[in-house]
C-alpha cells in the first residue's frame, strides 16, 4: 500500500505563505502598528519600512519605486488600471482584449461594453493559445482607449510576448495593461525593456496572504484613482496602507527575484517528470498550451473521456490538490473559456486538469503524483460510456 502524501499543486490558485514572508510581517501585528503617516516616531518606523517594501517590489520589474501602488488584491489592480485610464480619457470608445484572460480582466471589459458604451474586440487564440499580433496590429485604431493582454495565462501557463505587444501599443499610441498577475516572479520582466503603461500583481501567487496586490503605473500614465480618499500612495489609492502585508510583498518579491532562475529550473525540471510520467502510461492525454512558450510550473493536461471534476475528487481523496480546466461552480457544465477559446475538443477540455508547482514542491510529491493518478484515470474510464480500451 502507498502511504498517503498531502501534495499541493495547485500554486497558480493560491500558494502557501514562505516561512519568509511570515517572519517579515510579524513585527507589524505587534509592536510596529503606526500609522505611517503619523508625524511621530510610531508612524515615522513603520513608515521607513515601507518605502524599503516599496523598493523591493520596484527592484522586480527595475522601475522606480514611486511607480509602484499598493492595492488589495490583483483584481483591485486590474480594476484600477482599466477604469482609472477609460475614466481620465472619455473620448475614445473602443477597447481591446483576449478571450483567454482572468476574469478580473475579462469581466470588467464585458462589464464596460454592457453598461458604459464601449465598443470591445476580444481577440482570439489558435489551438496552442496563441495571439495572432497581425491580427492585433489590424483591430487598434486612433479610437483604441486600452489595450489588456496578460502576461501569462493562469490555466495554460501560456507566456505572451508582451515586450512585442507592448511595441505594437506604442506605435499605434494605445495604452497598454498587462495583467501579470501569474508571471511576475516567475519570468524576468524588466519594464526598462518592455514598455508596458500598466501592470498587475497579486501577492497571493506569490507566497504572501491572501489580500495584498499591487500595480505598476508608468510614469506620466493618464490614470484616475479607483479609490479616493487621502494622500496615500501620492494620491493614487486612498485608504490607511495594509503595512503587514505590504512588507509581506516586499519580501516575497525579494525572495521571488533571490530564486528565480534555481526555481525555473527546479519547478520545470519536476513539471516535465510529472507530464513524461503521466503521459508515459495513460493514453488519449494531450498538453493544453504551448509547450515551448510557457510558465516553467505549470502544466494542463487533458485526459479524453472522463470529467475534470471527478478526477479533482479522486485526486483530492488520495491527497493530491490540482484544479480543472473547467469551471462548473455555476452548475453549467461549461468547460473553462480558455480551453474554449483554443478550440480544445470537447472530450478533452472536460477532461483537463491543472497541475501548479511552485519552489516548495518536492521530488517525493511528484513522484507519488506520478503513483496515483495513472489508477484514478483507469478507474473512471473504467465507468466512462464513451472510453473503450
Ligand atoms: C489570481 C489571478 C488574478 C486575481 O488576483 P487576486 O489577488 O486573487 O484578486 C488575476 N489575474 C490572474 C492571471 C490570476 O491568476
Amino acid at each position: 500500500m502507498q502511504e498517503k502524501m498531502q501534495v499541493y499543486l495547485d500554486n497558480n490558485a493560491t500558494c502557501m505563505v514562505s516561512p519568509g514572508v511570515k517572519d517579515a510581517m510579524m513585527p507589524f501585528f505587534g509592536e510596529l502598528y503606526g500609522n505611517p503617516s503619523s508625524m511621530h516616531n510610531f508612524g515615522g518606523q513603520v513608515a521607513k519600512h515601507l518605502v524599503i517594501a516599496r523598493e523591493k517590489v520596484a527592484a522586480m520589474f527595475n522601475v522606480d519605486p514611486d511607480e509602484i501602488v499598493f492595492t488589495s488584491c490583483g483584481s483591485e489592480s486590474n480594476n484600477h488600471a482599466i477604469r482609472g485610464v477609460l475614466e481620465s480619457n472619455k473620448e475614445k470608445k473602443h477597447i481591446v482584449t483576449t478571450k483567454v484572460e482572468h476574469p478580473a480582466v475579462l469581466n470588467v471589459y464585458r462589464f464596460l461594453a454592457k453598461n458604459k458604451g464601449y465598443k470591445i474586440t476580444e481577440l482570439g487564440v489558435n489551438k496552442q493559445g496563441d495571439l495572432n499580433l497581425d491580427e492585433l496590429k489590424t483591430v487598434l485604431s486612433p479610437d483604441t482607449a486600452l489595450l489588456s493582454v496578460m502576461a501569462a495565462n493562469n490555466e495554460t501557463g501560456n507566456i505572451f510576448p508582451i515586450k512585442e505587444i507592448a511595441e505594437i501599443a506604442k506605435e499605434k499610441n494605445v495604452v497598454f495593461h498587462t495583467d501579470a498577475v501569474q508571471a511576475a516572479g516567475k519570468i524576468p520582466l524588466d519594464l526598462k525593456k518592455i514598455p508596458v503603461d500598466l501592470l498587475s500583481l497579486s501577492g497571493h501567487k506569490l507566497h504572501t496572504p491572501k489580500g495584498i496586490g499591487a500595480l505598476y503605473i508608468r510614469r506620466g500614465t493618464a490614470i484616475t484613482p479607483f479609490i479616493i480618499g487621502g494622500h496615500q500612495e501620492n494620491g493614487r489609492r486612498g485608504g490607511t496602507e495594509n503595512v503587514p502585508y505590504i512588507i509581506g510583498l516586499g519580501k516575497a518579491c525579494e525572495e521571488a527575484v533571490a530564486h528565480m532562475n534555481e526555481e525555473a529550473g527546479h519547478v520545470s525540471k519536476l513539471r516535465d517528470k510529472l507530464e513524461a510520467g503521466l503521459r508515459s502510461v495513460i493514453t488519449h492525454t494531450y498538453i493544453n498550451g504551448n509547450p515551448l512558450s510557457r510558465l516553467p510550473n505549470t502544466t494542463n493536461i487533458g485526459f479524453e473521456f472522463i470529467e475534470g471534476e471527478a478526477i479533482l475528487l479522486h485526486l483530492s481523496k488520495a491527497g493530491i490538490a490540482a484544479s480543472s480546466g473547467s469551471a462548473c461552480t455555476s452548475g453549467s457544465l461549461e468547460p473553462s473559456h480558455v480551453l474554449m477559446a483554443m478550440g480544445v475538443p470537447f472530450t478533452y477540455a472536460h477532461g483537463s486538469v491543472r497541475f501548479s508547482l511552485s519552489r516548495f514542491t518536492t521530488e517525493a510529491e511528484i513522484d507519488y503524483t506520478i503513483k496515483i493518478v495513472p489508477d484514478v484515470i483507469k478507474n473512471l474510464r473504467e465507468l466512462s460510456p464513451f472510453y473503450e480500451e
